[in-house]
């Protein structure tokens, strides 16, 4: 494969963006591959961007946790990766992401597509807009409605068992819950699903205008279920969902326009109503 550097001519552009997460490092879809390396003033992202062509779109993926899964989640340069997508020209991001349950009904092997989160990380790099620059962006419905129900209905076509809302719970990690905190979550926050990777990442596509959508693949249940776990059956898990992920993505990516409608969502005007 070919390394290409910045800044990026105009065939390594992308309209549709993937965020990888736990499991999925190379989206195995994509053809006439091409990796490049992307610098951005944050510093560099996860990994090189793998940037290919799928039934005639330009898709960009990079690896969250870089490949070989190097990055733990409170080191990520959620700037860097949300920046080097959107230089790239992308206007949607899909950001799959393995979580663990909240709930009896969201079982292992189940896919979520979020509605809602609550943030409970303690350190990161929240925002672009750290100076000279205020803004507030809205983060009542931080996900992309439009791609969220185009990922729900591919899900449903493919026949998976595929939840249309949850609160994904955003802890800071690397470690995970105590089992008190992990009832808290459920009992008193009442979120549906756990992880440690999504703030600030919807946030900064928010800020960045992209359109953003999670496919969260649930690994096992938390700590709550007094159910121990053996790491060969999460194993064997993540395995399956990452196929069912890449699945998803091969039907889901033809059928994302090439313009996001402001009339099925208000991604792209984020920073309207946001600068001071
Ligand atoms: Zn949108």
């Amino acid at each position: 494969m070919e390394k290409a550097d910045f800044p990026p001519k105009p065939y390594e552009k992308a309209e549709i963006g993937i965020i990888g997460g736990s499991g999925l490092y190379d989206p195995g879809i994509l053809e006439d591959i091409k990796e490049i390396k992307v610098y951005t003033p944050y510093g560099e992202p996860s990994d090189y961007i793998i940037l290919g062509t799928l039934k005639g779109r330009r898709v960009a993926f990079l690896p969250r946790h870089g490949r070989g899964h190097r990055i733990p989640p409170h080191r990520i340069n959620y700037r860097a990766n949300i920046w080097a997508l959107k230089s790239l020209g992308v206007k949607w991001v899909i950001a799959v992401s393995a979580v663990g349950s909240l709930r009896e009904d969201y079982k292992p092997g189940d896919l979520v597509v979020p509605d809602q989160f609550i943030d409970m990380t303690k350190n990161r790099d929240y925002t672009f807009f750290d100076q000279g620059v205020v803004a507030h962006v809205s983060m009542a419905d931080p996900f992309c409605e439009h791609l969220r129900k185009l990922i729900i209905e591919t899900g449903k076509q493919l026949g998976y068992t595929i939840h249309e809302k949850g609160t994904y719970i955003c802890i800071e990690g690397p470690r995970f819950s105590t089992r008190a905190e992990s009832r808290i979550w459920k009992e008193v926050f009442r979120a549906d699903i756990i992880g440690m990777t999504l703030v600030p990442e919807v946030n900064l596509a928010c800020e960045a205008q992209l359109c953003y959508a999670t496919l969260a693949l649930v690994t096992d249940y938390d700590v709550w279920a007094e159910r121990p776990v053996t790491a060969d059956e999460v194993a064997r898990v993540m395995k399956e969902n990452t196929e069912k992920a890449r699945r998803i993505l091969y039907e889901l990516i033809p059928k994302i326009p090439e313009e996001p409608d402001s009339e099925l969502c208000s991604c792209c005007n984020a920073l309207k109503t946001a600068l001071l």
